[in-house]
């Protein structure tokens, strides 16, 4: 490919332009500067180092010396709702709204801020009013994502659902895990009402916004399980392993009660075996080797968990090992040891969210620390 030789002469024509364009900002820049306090300078140095408390001070005293400068007011505002003066904050947005001088895109901007300052100061109604208004105008992206932040508080699933999908038309960004999960929600509160239906509906939606989405069948399982169905329960469980395998370990339990129920306990193990050999599940082995020592005595299970006690010696493994040895013996020295193995594990057991690393002894869809949906993973953590 031949280079284009004029390039190199276009190039110093170029750097040229760019060095008047830059004369011509510091030009104006130094104009429009000299005119402001001191004191907004030195607003801007505490604001640099990060004293919010002192450029609060220094810009207050700017605004006395020059109360037209509107980007003042807007740094002021912003900071009082940084550092939770939430009070002072919203008067001075609805201060500058007051003004009739206004321009258009200012009162837009005044507005946008006055939302964000009932947001923090948790006044939701009168923050989603006003933001309702926004999503027609150019601050339709935060005025979306704090709606649905604030249904999300709310519970109020419908309308979370609604502007989730309005969010991921605007943006591109996929919101389809938090929208099914959402649908979850939603057939949550119908469960809780009894009406199994509307809820099957429900997560029939889930899975077509997210077809991994796991809670649903986890739920359908669930469902069907307390509606005396165990073959149905057992079907959605399982269509677990073609999502998020590691889930699994969520049901495992309550899947081997089902195969109990259908007098098939021979083939819940066998079903047990194979998941915890293909995909290393860690509660489900626990499952496992009790299904183990029921159907087929302390020596298979003995066997089961020697083997397993090699492969990886954790605490858990070796709990088993000792449960395989102690069955059916009478109590005594190795009983309390292994009890006091037990406690251990159960005191020492935690899910950890993998956003924020907020720690729960229960497994949690939604973290009530971060908000992040699917952020626990299904196994626990030992200290
Ligand atoms: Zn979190």
């Amino acid at each position: 490919m031949d280079f284009e030789y004029w390039w190199l002469l276009a190039l110093p024509f170029f750097f040229g332009l760019g060095w008047v364009t830059a004369r011509i900002d510091i030009g104006q820049l130094l104009t429009e500067t000299s005119t402001l306090p001191a004191s907004y300078f030195r607003g801007l140095n505490f604001l640099i180092s990060e004293q919010p408390d002192k450029a609060i001070e220094a810009f207050t005293e700017a605004l006395k010396a020059d109360s037209n400068t509107l980007e003042l007011h807007f740094a002021l505002g912003s900071l009082f709702r940084r550092t939770g003066e939430m009070d002072r904050a919203i008067h001075l947005h609805q201060g500058l709204l007051e003004r009739e001088t206004l321009a258009e895109p200012q009162k837009l901007m005044a507005l946008a801020e006055l939302a964000q300052d009932y947001l923090k100061a948790g006044l939701f109604d009168r923050a989603e009013e006003i933001f309702i208004k926004l999503t027609e105008t150019r601050y339709a992206n935060s005025a979306l994502r704090a709606l649905l932040e604030i249904y999300v508080r709310e519970k109020e699933w419908l309308q979370a659902i609604d502007v989730a999908q309005r969010l991921e038309a605007l943006t591109g960004r996929p919101l389809r895990m938090e929208v099914a999960q959402f649908h979850c929600e939603l057939a949550q509160q119908q469960i809780l009402l009894g009406h199994v239906g509307p809820a099957h509906t429900n997560l029939a939606e889930a899975l077509t916004a997210n077809r991994t989405c796991v809670r649903a069948n986890v739920m359908l399982g669930d469902i069907e399980a307390a509606a005396g169905n165990p073959a149905a329960a057992l079907a959605a469980w399982r269509a677990i392993e073609l999502q998020i395998p590691n889930y699994i370990e969520l049901v495992a339990a309550r899947a081997m009660a089902s195969w109990r129920s259908l007098n098939k306990a021979e083939e819940g193990l066998l079903w047990l075996q194979e998941v915890v050999r293909k995909y290393h599940l860690e509660e489900t082995a626990q499952v496992l080797f009790e299904a183990t020592l029921d159907l087929k005595g302390p020596e298979a299970a003995y066997r089961m968990a020697h083997e397993e006690a090699e492969q990886s010696p954790t605490l858990a493994a070796l709990d088993r090992l000792l449960q395989a040895k102690v069955s059916g013996m009478p109590d005594g020295d190795l009983r309390l040891v292994m009890d006091s193995i037990r406690e251990h594990l159960e005191k020492t057991a935690f899910h950890r969210c993998a956003t924020c690393g907020y720690t729960a002894r229960q497994f949690h869809w939604h973290c009530p620390s971060c908000g992040e949906w699917e952020t626990f993973p299904p196994h626990f953590e030992r200290d």
